[in-house]
């Protein structure tokens, strides 16, 4: 950074300012803004990033950039993102920033029929672009390929997985139903899955890995969807601003007649698990006018439900069990004042009740008492398996409901996802492409067990996106025998390690918590604290402590250090009584009871007393995301780093200091400091040989692509410091490859 060159320093509001060095001091570079207003300030040295010589000048690739830094990376999206360009390349990576409105034709036939079969790079960026390469490298190398989108809740990932999932069906599927469906599976996946957040009116509040199989021939065959950790705590409890699952809104604005007197359905604010949080129609998701992009009413979107082969009775199961969930909630307790310290259902509730039982299939009394008692199996006396009913609490039994909803709902969702499952068997594939779509880093004002588990699952994704981008990167440079000193990065497996290893790791003492008597909280916390005594990425919650720039809080619990990372009080009240489970596997309602019956979880746990299925939701999401990370291991890998242009959720509004976050989180900085000590752009040889020839003398053609591209070096008198040779191509530092690129384009 010499005397009076341009460079990138710190700004609060707008990530970075343009200003110049006017002093070097011990404490930091003394910067002058290049802006009139702007007063000259402090800045630290390692915070200030030379510049573009021209800031105006955006670039494809980022990479084609002169400096690659977290500055120009910054001032390269914002420059496109204001001429619509939301896509960028950071090499092979994408950076996708969500435009919050329908760019014109930005997703049309034609566009998706221009990038079929084009190479990355030779079209403008986009995700389609991504979703051909993994076709073509599926095709080429014969070898499964997936895509994995990440970013935080409103950044779009879950729009460009449907794009790359339209992408893919409509260019390589066979023209049949199946294209269809797996495109059409995702409004009913959303309508359970997804909510209004105040980060997102459509926020999925589930992860899911979409596969799309394809035959020896290379066209889509069938799919295949995953589906990880649904948000349980929504189904009884949203913020103020937020609102329980779609569905439950769709059903009670849009429910013919017939169905909302079989139903029993009202108002939202007749709904305890709705009207406490908001209970507001939106007319794109909600109402008879339209729903999201279909355009269609809730009538005909159910007809959507059709396409996919859901009939008339399948799809009145699905609505029958919802409302038997909302009418659940509205069931309340009041003390008995006996001795004995239990309760009642209130007498108002019973309607409710006999609702309730009556759309679940139970018996209205046992699920009564089921509500307000539980049973325990004890030894005591040497009588082996004495059942004795335990009265509970008010709020014991307001848990025990709650968690009979959150059982019966997630035991819905999944068997939505496996009916979806359905619409698209196949039964030989030769290879798949899969689309991640799971939710990024979640800090909140209080963490739960849930925010653990994503960002424990993020903790390893990260760790496969250093391996596959970094390592690989080095391991490229060995292999074309370059030379180039080792790649550095941070690893995190002790970070990884610290949540699933055997015994010690905190998923493990979770359940060994559980198994005692009387699990707490703070005891959890302190076996944490006592096997990992001094472990540096733990430490006791302080408010004043934490590095992160957002207010966490937390009165217990533990915090673990990442680059950003943070677990707390690990509360789980989905603690399903055993006599509430075994009322619902026995419903006399041959859907619900299948429902449990299918849900992988629910056999062994049977043989536990006490407490029930959640034990192992941390355990069981453990080993569900180890096979996930294997699949990942096992395939080609492209990456889709979305990002979220502004926390207000509008159009043609660009945050810089937030989105500079996401950058970092998404460890893309990282990826700019390895390329710029690198070569980050490169070419095979026949490549540049192919596009270069018809600049060239006969005589230079001749040559051998290898040797072409040696001798038009020498010829154009490139600096030799710019570029090396490689086994199969060619490696540019940063910058030099648009540099070369150019002076051959416009002096042939
Ligand atoms: P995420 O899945 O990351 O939470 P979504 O994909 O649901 O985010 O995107 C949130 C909203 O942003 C969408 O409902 C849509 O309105 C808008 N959006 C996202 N990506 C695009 C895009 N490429 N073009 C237009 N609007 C988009
Ligand atoms: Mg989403």
């Amino acid at each position: 950074m010499e005397d009076g060159k341009p460079v990138w320093a710190p700004h609060p509001v707008d990530g970075f300012q343009l200003g110049v060095i006017v002093d070097i001091g011990a404490d930091g570079l003394t910067i002058k803004p290049l802006s009139q207003k702007g007063k000259t300030f402090l800045a630290p040295m390692n915070q200030v990033f030379p510049a573009e010589e021209d800031v105006n000048k955006h670039m494809e690739d980022n990479c084609s950039l002169m400096y690659l830094n977290e500055g120009t990376l910054l001032n390269n999206i914002r420059v496109r993102y204001s001429k619509d360009k939301i896509y960028t390349y950071v090499a092979n990576i994408l950076i996708a920033v969500n435009p919050y409105y329908d760019i014109p034709k930005h997703y049309s036939p034609e566009t998706i029929k221009s990038y079929q079969g084009r190479s990355l790079g030779t079209l403008p960026p986009h995700v389609f672009a991504i979703a051909d390469k993994a076709y073509r490298d599926m095709r080429v190398l014969k070898m499964s390929q997936s895509i994995i989108v990440s970013g935080e809740s409103g950044a779009g990932k879950t729009e460009n997985t449907k794009f790359v999932l339209r992408y893919l069906t409509t260019s390589y599927g066979t023209g049949q139903d199946i294209d269809e469906r797996i495109v059409e599976a995702n409004p009913l996946l959303e309508a359970f899955g997804n909510a209004k957040t105040v980060r997102n009116n459509n926020s999925s509040r589930f992860g899911k890995f979409v596969e799309i199989h394809f035959n020896a021939k290379n066209n889509v065959v069938g799919g295949f969807v995953s589906h990880y950790l649904l948000e349980k705590s929504r189904i009884c409890m949203q913020g103020t601003e937020e609102r329980n699952y779609h569905i439950f809104y769709r059903l009670c604005a849009g429910a013919s007649e017939d169905i909302r007197k079989r139903l029993h359905l009202d108002s939202p604010d007749h709904f305890r698990y709705l009207n406490r949080g908001c209970t507001r129609y939106f007319a794109s998701m909600d109402t008879d006018k339209q729903i999201g992009q279909n355009r269609k009413s809730p009538e005909v979107q159910y007809q959507s439900y059709s396409s996919i082969g859901l009939d008339d009775t399948e799809k009145l199961d699905l609505f029958r069990v919802v409302a038997g969930v909302l009418h659940l909630g509205n069931i309340d307790f009041e003390e008995t004042g006996s001795t004995s310290g239990g309760c009642i259902l209130m007498s108002q509730s019973s309607q409710t009740l006999s609702y309730c039982a009556d759309l679940l299939g139970l018996d209205q009394d046992d699920l009564r008492v089921s509500l307000t008692t539980r049973v325990m199996l004890t030894t005591a006396g040497g009588a082996k398996g004495t059942v004795i009913k335990v009265p509970l609490k008010v709020e014991q039994a307001n848990s025990a409901r709650d968690a009979l909803a959150k059982a019966v709902y997630s035991c819905l969702f999944d068997h939505v996802v496996r009916r979806v499952n359905q619409c698209f068997p196949f039964k030989t594939s030769s290879n798949f492409i899969g689309v991640l779509d799971i939710a990024g880093f979640e800090y909140f004002e209080h963490n739960s067990f849930e925010q653990f588990c994503i960002n424990y699952c993020n903790e390893k994704l990260q760790q496969f996106f250093n391996e596959r981008i970094l390592k690989e990167e080095q391991e490229l440079y060995q292999r074309e025998g370059l030379g180039v000193n080792e790649v550095h990065y941070v690893d995190n497996q002790d970070c990884i390690d610290l949540v699933e290893a055997r015994l010690v790791g905190i998923l493990d003492i979770l359940d060994e918590e559980n198994r005692l008597p009387q699990p707490s909280d703070q005891h959890f916390a302190e076996t944490v604290h006592s096997k990992h005594r001094n472990h540096f990425r733990l430490t006791v919650p302080r408010k004043s402590k934490l590095a992160v720039h957002r207010n966490i809080r937390d009165d217990e619990g533990f915090i673990i250090r990442h680059f950003l990372c943070l677990g707390g009080g690990l509360k789980n009240n989905d603690a399903l009584h055993m006599s509430l489970e075994s009322l619902v596997c026995e419903s006399k309602d041959r859907f619900v009871r299948e429902l449990f019956e299918n849900s992988n979880n629910s056999k062994d746990s049977k043989q536990k007393a006490g407490k029930l299925s959640f034990i192992s939701v941390g355990n069981k999401f453990k080993t569900q995301l180890n096979l996930l990370l294997e699949k990942l291991r096992s395939t080609g890998s492209s990456f889709i780093r979305c990002v979220k242009p502004n926390l207000k959720m509008v159009s043609h509004h660009f945050e810089g200091a937030q989105i500079l976050s996401q950058l970092q989180c998404s460890g893309m900085v990282s990826v700019l400091d390895l390329m710029q000590g690198g070569f980050p752009s490169r070419a095979p040889f026949h490549e540049l040989y192919n596009m270069y020839k018809q600049f060239m003398p006969d005589n230079l053609t001749r040559l051998d692509p290898r040797l072409f591209c040696k001798a038009l070096f020498k010829a154009l008198g490139l600096n030799e410091n710019d570029y090396k040779f490689g086994l199969t191509r060619v490696f540019f530092r940063p910058g030099k490859f648009a540099e070369f690129d150019q002076i051959m384009k416009s002096d042939p």
